[in-house]
C-alpha cells in the first residue's frame, strides 16, 4: 500500500483502510501511530487539537442536518462525560466534539454508530457532509422535498473507497427550496431546486452550480446549464466527482488540488464534456434561473409548515456553541411536544420541527429556561464564527469568545431591525464563511511596542443570491480589543444616514470605500486606545 502522501499524489489507496489501526493505538493513547496514520484519523473525523496532546475534536457527519431527538441526547451524554459538556455547531450542518480523549475514542465512535451516526469522511481529503434545506419537507414553498434525494447521495459517498481519496475537501449541496439557504454559490457542486417549462408544462429537478469555494482565494459557483431530475443526480455527481478525483494535475500541489481551480481552468464547456462522457444519458438543458435577490435565510422564530397545525422553532445558537444541558432540554422538548425532529442549519443554528400550534408557547418557555431565546437580536442572529486559537492549529487569534463579545457590545448599543451577518475567522482559511458576510472579520496580528497582539482585518459588503459579492477588505489590522467600538461608530452612522429601506451593503456602497474605512479608523486621541 502507497503511504498516504504517496496515495494523495497518485489517487490510489484506501484511506479507511487504516481504521483498524487507529482503533488499536487509540486504546494505547495513540502512541503506535506513525504522523502518516494520524493523518488519516481525519477520514474518521479526528482532528488533534492545537495545544492539548491527547486530545483530540472529532467532527460527526449530519447529513442534510437531519438529527433524532435520540440522537442528540446520545452526543449530549457523550459531551457530558467525555468532553467539557458542550459541542460546536458548524457551517456543515455537523456537530463538533471537543475534548475527546484518545482512549476513548473508540467507545465514542461505537456509541455514535449505535445512534445512527457516523463520522466516516467528516474531515480529510472526501465529500464533507451534504447540506441542505433544513425545513426540506415541511417548508411550504419549497419546489419538492430534496431530502431523500440528498440522503441517498449521502449513503453512496459514505465510507466509498472509490472517492475515499481525493485531491482534496469536497463541498455539495442538494435542495429544492426557493431561498437558497443552502448557500450553493460557495459549494464544489450544488444541486439547486428548479423549475423547467417543457412543451407548455412545468417539471421538476435541480439546475447545478460547480466551482464555487471560499478559503483564501474565492469563487461562486458557475451554472453548467445542465437540468437533472432527481433521480439522476447520484449518476450525475458520482460523474462529476470521478472527473475531479482522476484530474492528477489537481495532485500536484495541495494548495491547487481544489475543485474550484479546475472548474476555473476548464471552464464550463469542458467540464461538461468530460461528465457526459461519463454518463449512459444526455445532460439536458436547464434554459433561464431564476435566484432570490439576496439568499440569506436563518429560520430563526416560530414559523407556519404545510402541514396544517404544525411549526417549526429555530432557535439562534451563539456562535453555534450549545452545552450539554441545552441539547438534552431541545431534544426532550422535540420529543415531548413534537415528534422528535430536529435539524441543524449552516447558519450554526438548531431547529424543532412538528410543534403544534398549542404546544409552541411550554417550547418556548422550555428553551428559556436553558438560555435559548429564539427572540435574538438581529446581531446575535447573524454572527458566526469559526474554531479559531481555542482549538485550531492554523488560528492566530480567538474567534469565538470575541464574537460574542462583539455581539454583546453592539446588542446594547445599535438597535438594528433585519439580521447583520457579522463573521468572525480566525486566519485566512475562512472557516467561518468571513467573504460572504455584512462584515468579515479576518485574525491577523500585528506587533505592537514589541508586543505581538490580535488583530483583525476587516472586509465590508459580502452576500449571496442574485446579486452575490464577496466582501472587501477595507482596513487592516485593527486590534481586537477594539472592534467592537469601530464597528459601533460604522453602525451607528448606517441606522443615522441610511435611506428608508437601505441595506447594510447598499447603504456602504453609496457613502464609498473611503467614507466606511473613515468609520472605521483608530479613535482619535490615543489615550483612548485600549492597547
Ligand atoms: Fe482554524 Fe482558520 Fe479554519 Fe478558523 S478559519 S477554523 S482558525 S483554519
Amino acid at each position: 500500500m502507497p503511504t498516504p502522501q504517496e496515495a494523495i499524489k497518485t489517487g490510489i489507496g484506501n484511506p479507511f483502510a487504516v481504521r483498524e489501526k487507529i482503533e488499536a493505538a487509540a486504546k494505547e493513547g495513540f502512541t503506535s501511530l506513525t504522523e502518516d496514520d494520524k493523518f488519516l484519523a481525519k477520514w474518521y473525523g479526528l482532528y488533534t487539537h492545537r495545544n492539548e496532546p491527547g486530545y483530540f475534536m472529532l467532527r460527526l457527519k449530519i447529513p442534510g442536518g437531519f438529527l433524532s431527538s435520540a440522537q442528540m441526547k446520545t452526543i449530549a451524554k457523550i459531551a457530558a462525560e467525555q468532553n467539557k459538556d458542550f459541542a460546536d455547531l458548524t457551517t456543515r450542518q455537523d456537530i463538533q466534539l471537543h475534548w475527546v480523549a484518545v482512549k476513548e475514542a473508540p467507545w465514542i465512535l461505537e456509541t455514535l454508530k449505535e445512534a445512527g451516526i457516523s463520522t466516516l469522511g467528516a474531515c480529510g481529503d472526501v465529500m464533507r457532509n451534504i447540506v441542505g434545506c433544513p425545513v426540506a419537507g415541511v417548508d411550504a414553498r419549497e419546489y419538492f422535498d430534496a431530502s431523500p434525494v440528498l440522503q441517498e447521495a449521502s449513503d453512496f459517498f459514505l465510507g466509498n473507497v472509490e472517492f475515499g481519496n481525493l485531491p482534496r475537501k469536497y463541498k455539495v449541496s442538494i435542495a429544492a427550496c426557493r431561498d437558497q439557504c443552502q448557500q450553493p454559490e460557495i459549494q464544489c457542486v450544488s444541486f439547486v431546486g428548479a423549475e423547467r417549462r417543457v412543451d407548455g408544462g412545468a417539471q421538476l429537478g435541480f439546475d447545478v452550480q460547480v466551482g464555487g469555494g471560499l478559503s483564501t482565494k474565492w469563487y461562486f459557483g458557475q451554472r453548467m446549464n445542465a437540468f437533472v431530475r432527481p433521480e439522476q443526480v447520484v449518476p450525475v455527481l458520482k460523474a462529476i466527482t470521478e472527473v475531479y478525483r482522476d484530474a492528477l494535475e489537481y495532485r500536484n500541489s495541495r494548495s491547487r488540488a481544489r475543485f474550484k481551480y479546475l472548474v476555473a481552468d476548464w471552464g464550463i464547456d469542458k467540464l461538461k464534456q468530460a461528465v457526459q462522457a461519463k454518463l449512459d444519458f444526455p445532460l439536458e438543458e436547464m434554459g433561464p434561473y431564476e435566484e432570490p435577490a439576496d439568499s440569506y435565510k436563518d429560520h430563526v422564530g416560530v414559523h407556519e409548515q404545510k402541514q396544517p397545525d404544525l411549526f417549526y422553532v429555530g432557535i439562534p445558537v451563539p456562535v453555534g456553541r450549545i452545552t450539554g444541558k441545552q441539547m438534552r432540554k431541545a431534544a426532550d422538548l422535540a420529543q415531548t411536544y413534537g415528534d422528535g425532529t430536529i435539524r441543524l442549519t449552516v447558519r450554526q443554528n438548531l431547529l424543532l420541527l412538528n410543534i403544534p400550534k398549542d404546544k409552541v408557547a411550554p417550547v418556548l418557555e422550555g428553551l428559556d429556561s436553558v438560555g435559548l431565546n429564539v427572540n435574538g437580536s438581529p446581531i446575535l442572529r447573524g454572527v458566526l464564527a469559526c474554531t479559531g486559537i481555542e482549538f485550531c492549529r492554523l488560528a492566530v487569534t480567538e474567534t469565538k469568545a470575541r464574537a460574542l463579545e462583539i455581539v454583546e457590545y453592539l446588542e446594547g448599543r445599535v438597535l438594528l431591525e433585519e439580521p447583520l451577518r457579522i463573521h468572525v475567522t480566525g486566519c485566512p482559511n475562512t472557516c467561518a464563511q468571513s467573504p460572504i458576510a455584512h462584515i468579515g472579520l479576518q485574525g491577523s496580528r500585528a506587533t505592537v511596542e514589541g508586543r505581538s497582539i490580535e488583530t483583525y482585518d476587516v472586509a465590508v459588503g459580502g452576500q449571496l443570491g442574485r446579486d452575490r459579492a464577496f466582501n472587501r477588505f477595507l482596513i487592516r489590522k485593527i486590534p481586537a480589543t477594539e472592534i467592537k467600538s469601530r464597528l459601533e461608530r460604522l453602525l451607528l452612522e448606517y441606522k443615522r444616514l441610511r435611506k428608508s429601506g437601505e441595506a447594510f451593503n447598499d447603504f456602504c456602497r453609496r457613502i464609498g470605500d473611503e467614507a466606511v474605512v473613515k468609520l472605521l479608523a483608530p479613535p482619535e486621541k490615543p489615550s483612548d486606545r485600549s492597547w
